[in-house]
């Protein structure tokens, strides 16, 4: 009898000794998806000073830790924090200060909105961005007749939702001396010998210098807007692809005044300016801003015809599209990355631009294995290709969502031969092993679950089609989550310490607002709490 209250008392000093272990705070009652090497799923989590302590069984991690703080999940489903492994929050921005033109249902709807908002504001240039003639089922462009008689004397300047065609008015046509301009990697598309009003990519980007600018204040105003956003979807960190050098600061100063919360990977266009950013900085990293990559634009995109494939496009027989950026051009941003550390994300939608980028990987991957070269889009691939890009250890950066969206013209821009090698997710997952997910919103919604439901059913939100689109091409709900939480970390080299729940790796972590499934429809949902390095920044409560 002595021995077992001896034996007894022994217990309850060793427990009171190690409940002893303090920590800020203990998520517990919880089905925590770690996402670790075997995709774990644990009870409670142990957190100190922004790290994980501990993650394992209930009773263990409540016996064992004192604690400032408790979250009694009630059951909820945690994740590791969602990356957007490609977004444009400036882009967003720019969209949110101007007129938004997504969602517009006819070019009847477009002029409508453009002019309630010229009456309603004193800019002496009008910019719009969002619209998409597929969604007014029609293969044309519009042309710009009408936005000509209703502003003769505003420059106006009306975005497609991907980016890569605008519409002009004659007004900044002039404005820009674009007649007889040659601007390569651009187009200005005629009708019978006219200019149409309808700009392709370099041309915009050209243009776009003409614009004046938002003031810093408006711009923090909308990102903050952008950034609480992010948090109620449970995305904690964007791998924005592309800023300007004039960029660096607005993030710098906004993660100088701590506003800057979400883990920010931001890609530099490879501008000189940007260049001696690199070659004077190295990789930067401070605090929640991440630099260290360029994004470098390979091509247009599929929506405009501007995508550059080997073949001519199967609905115009007369074009193939184009690079945008030269492939010298491309191998002087490489040689500027091998020394300086540097990754390069290639934006790469044809079949063509994606060969020629995989063939620029091969030579680099000769000097070092390691460098995680990415291919943002990865959209239309020659199966030949897909192989080599396993071979060379191309990253792939792609888009479920871009695959439902594009579903009502893919098949005739392409025919049905090429689309074997389109969207082809799963295909370039089973070479390469490893894929980061993004959105690259505003061209799509930032919506993980819209993500995830496009990956896994190859469905959309309306869930069409029923059978989902090149259905083959699905990926596993854990292969998805893993493309969201651990694989973008590895796409920027921060998997040591983020991108899991794993002992010593920073909390960042969600809960969600429902259970997540993909069997059925798709439901919406979203984060019941969202927490970055240990700290709440955002509660439905
Ligand atoms: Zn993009």
């Amino acid at each position: 009898m002595k021995k077992l209250i001896f034996l007894f008392l022994g217990a309850f000093f060793l427990q009171a000794c190690m409940k002893g272990q303090r920590v800020d705070l203990v998520v517990h009652n919880a089905k925590i998806h770690t996402v670790d090497e075997n995709y774990n799923v644990h009870e409670a989590m142990a957190i100190k000073d922004g790290e994980i302590v501990e993650v394992g069984p209930e009773r263990q991690i409540l016996n064992k830790y004192a604690y400032d703080e408790e979250i009694d999940a009630n059951g909820k489903d945690v994740y590791p924090g969602f990356t957007d492994a490609h977004g444009h929050i400036l882009s967003l921005i720019d969209q949110r200060l101007n007129l938004d033109l997504s969602g517009s249902k006819s070019f009847g709807e477009v002029i409508f909105k453009l002019e309630k908002y010229a009456s309603g504001q004193k800019r002496k240039f009008i910019v719009g961005r969002g619209w998409d003639q597929a969604v007014w089922g029609t293969k044309e462009f519009p042309d710009n007749e009408k936005i000509n008689a209703l502003f003769p004397d505003i420059p106006v300047l009306l975005i497609r939702v991907d980016g890569h065609a605008a519409l002009i008015n004659d007004c900044l046509y002039k404005k820009a001396k674009l007649e007889g301009k040659n601007i390569e990697g651009g187009k200005i598309l005629l009708k019978n010998g006219k200019p149409t009003g309808i700009i392709l990519d370099n041309t915009i980007t050209e243009i776009s210098k003409l614009i004046p600018p938002f003031t810093n204040q408006e711009r923090q105003k909308a990102f903050l807007e952008i950034q609480e956003e992010l948090f109620q979807y449970g995305i904690t960190s964007v791998h924005e692809a592309g800023i300007e050098f004039k960029d660096i600061a607005f993030f710098q100063s906004m993660n100088k005044s701590k506003q800057l919360k979400l883990q920010l990977n931001a890609m530099l266009y490879p501008s000189k300016e940007n260049i001696d950013f690199a070659q004077k900085n190295g990789v930067y990293h401070e605090n929640n801003l991440l630099i260290r990559s360029f994004k470098v634009v390979g091509d247009g995109s599929l929506g405009s015809r501007g995508a550059c494939l080997k073949h001519p496009y199967h609905d115009d027989p007369l074009t193939h599209g184009f690079l945008t950026t030269p492939v010298t051009e491309m191998r002087k941003v490489a040689d500027v990355c091998r020394k300086t550390g540097y990754q390069m994300n290639t934006h790469a939608i044809g079949d063509s631009t994606n060969k020629v980028v995989i063939d620029l990987i091969a030579e680099m991957y000769a000097f070092k294995k390691d460098h995680r070269w990415r291919i943002e889009h990865a959209q239309v691939l020659d199966p030949a290709d897909i192989k080599k890009m396993g071979d060379y250890a191309v990253f792939p950066s792609v888009q479920p969502t871009h695959a439902v969206s594009d579903q009502r013209w893919a098949e005739d821009r392409l025919g049905k031969e090429r689309l074997k090698g389109a969207y082809a997710y799963q295909s370039i997952l089973n070479t390469t092993g490893i894929f980061a997910l993004g959105t690259d919103f505003p061209v799509e919604s930032f919506d993980p679950f819209a993500t995830i439901h496009a990956a896994v059913k190859r469905k959309n939100k309306e869930n069409f089609p029923s059978s989902g689109f090149l259905a083959s091409e699905a990926v596993s709900l854990e292969n998805c989550i893993r493309g969201m939480t651990i694989w973008p970390a590895f796409a920027c080299f921060r998997e040591k310490s983020t991108g899991s729940l794993e002992k010593g790796k920073e909390a960042t972590f969600i809960i969600l607002d429902y259970p997540l499934t993909v069997s059925g429809n798709f439901k919406e949902n979203f984060a019941y709490m969202t927490y970055i390095k240990g700290k709440k920044v955002y509660s439905a409560e």
